[in-house]
């Protein structure tokens, strides 16, 4: 992985070059950033930088031997810790190494549902367990082999229990020429022990025009189409890399025609269309009720007469006018809660059926009976 195939973030390479060309590297760092603005990459853009035999100003050499190695993910001196799906008590990362391989080089902007699609796992628990730690512990007290350095990668430190303390010994007192490298989403989810042992490199999403540009110009994208995925997206590279193979389109009609269905409270007719959602996948659930949050936000700003900071295409744009005449502010506010809250149970895997005629009837009671939900309670409008 070199630094020209990451996204945007041009700050944080060149602090992170500077770091290696001025010789202080510190030896236990956190790279904190939310998915899909590239961390994990740049976590290895960064290594293989670090070990590389040809350095550039802007770059690893990317020919070198150890960059070689790099790209395949394949150097011995590079070691990589990460959540996995424990089937036997003694499994670690190295277990599931190839697996590891295989989805990082197709998926850099790599998200925990998609590592979980290689590991097969559906419905277990990600874990990083206490012989992984002690695994780590052996990986880190060997001494390099080919490169000055030897790294160790942790993604997602999030999913280390308690038995994480173990590792603060080696985090603290590390090896001479060891380099500690975790990689996270959620500061609040680390061990605090942790946290206050590692210097802290913030990543921030990346911006809007990042991402749309870069789907043009990789994926041979339209202006508009990218526009309207690099929107949903909303700085989330992961998720708009997904996006692309999905019509997006079709959430527009869909998600306006279930509104309308709820609106008539057209019981008959909602069912058929709840078995049609259900049936998506949870993928395509998951970005179908998120364009419904944007869709309804942009009603918001309408309602709100902020209409030039709207970005709908035309006929999205028309639909999203009408629809300011049929709710108001705090309805519009109660659906895209409810929507929230759906998506929060379909990444949890609920059944879908169930979940869909839930929020169908929330929607009718919100849009048609004019009441907001108060926690459980009702209250009339
Ligand atoms: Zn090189």
């Amino acid at each position: 992985m070199q630094f020209k195939d990451i996204v945007g973030q041009a700050a944080i390479k060149q602090r992170l070059m500077n770091s290696v060309n001025e010789n202080r590297v510190s030896h236990a760092q956190l790279f904190l950033g939310p998915e899909g603005s590239g961390s994990l990459a740049l976590a290895v853009a960064y290594a293989q930088y670090l070990s590389c035999e040809d350095k550039q100003p802007e770059d690893s050499c990317g020919v070198c031997s150890s960059c070689r190695k790099y790209q395949k993910l394949m150097h011995p001196d590079l070691h990589f810790s990460y959540p996995f799906f424990a089937k036997h008590k003694d499994d670690t990362s190295l277990t599931f190494i190839e697996q590891w391989r295989e989805a990082f080089i197709a998926h850099p902007y790599l998200s925990l549902d998609i590592w979980r699609d290689y590991l097969d796992a559906e419905n277990k628990q990600a874990n990083i367990n206490i012989a992984e730690c002690h695994q780590i512990i052996k990986k880190l007290s060997l001494k390099p082999f080919e490169s000055t350095y030897k790294v160790l990668i942790l993604w997602l430190p999030e999913y280390l229990d308690k038995e994480g303390n173990a590792l603060l010994k080696i985090i603290e007192e590390p090896q001479p020429n060891t380099l500690f490298l975790l990689v996270a989403q959620n500061q609040d989810q680390i061990l605090n022990t942790i946290l206050s042992r590692t210097q802290l490199i913030k990543i921030p999403s990346l911006g809007y025009n990042e991402v749309k540009d870069h789907l043009v110009e990789k994926y041979n994208q339209t202006e508009d189409a990218a526009a309207q995925i690099a929107y949903l997206s909303n700085g989330n590279l992961t998720d708009a890399l997904i996006m692309l193979q999905q019509d997006t389109k079709g959430y527009h009609k869909l998600f306006v025609d279930w509104l309308r269905l709820c609106f008539g409270n057209k019981g008959l007719e909602i069912l058929p269309f709840v078995d049609q959602l259900a049936k998506m996948g949870r993928e395509n659930q998951k970005n179908f009720l998120r364009y419904g949050v944007s869709f309804i936000r942009e009603c918001c700003l309408l309602m709100a007469g902020a209409g030039n900071l709207v970005h709908l295409p035309a006929q999205e744009l028309e639909t999203a006018q009408k629809m300011t005449n049929v709710m108001n502010i705090p309805q519009a506010q109660a659906i895209s809660a409810e929507l929230e809250k759906t998506h929060y149970h379909v990444e949890r895997n609920a059944n879908p059926k169930i979940l869909f005629l839930d929020v169908s009837l929330q929607i009718i009671k919100i849009l048609k009976f004019k009441t907001i939900p108060q926690g459980t309670q009702y209250i009339p409008n």
